[in-house]
């Protein structure tokens, strides 16, 4: 999915697609593809913005629904 992040680095904020999301047992967010800043390059240095939340927090609620239907 399409989420909105920040860098840490340069605080360029950018939509960037992480593919499949998933959460582990300890409730850690595991993405699959690892974000790269459009800007200055840095890798895997991001914070997730406040839009950013709001898309997961959709995205969190299907995924209990989901594993709950399991
Ligand atoms: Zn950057």
């Amino acid at each position: 999915m399409i989420v909105n992040l920040e860098c840490e680095m340069c605080h360029f904020e950018f939509d960037t697609e992480l593919g499949k999301l998933e959460m582990d047992k300890i409730g850690t967010l595991i993405y699959e593809k690892k974000p790269t800043c459009p800007r200055c390059k840095a890798y895997d240095k991001v914070f997730i913005t406040d839009k950013g939340f709001e898309q997961l927090n959709k995205w969190f609620l299907k995924y209990l629904d989901q594993i709950t239907k399991k």
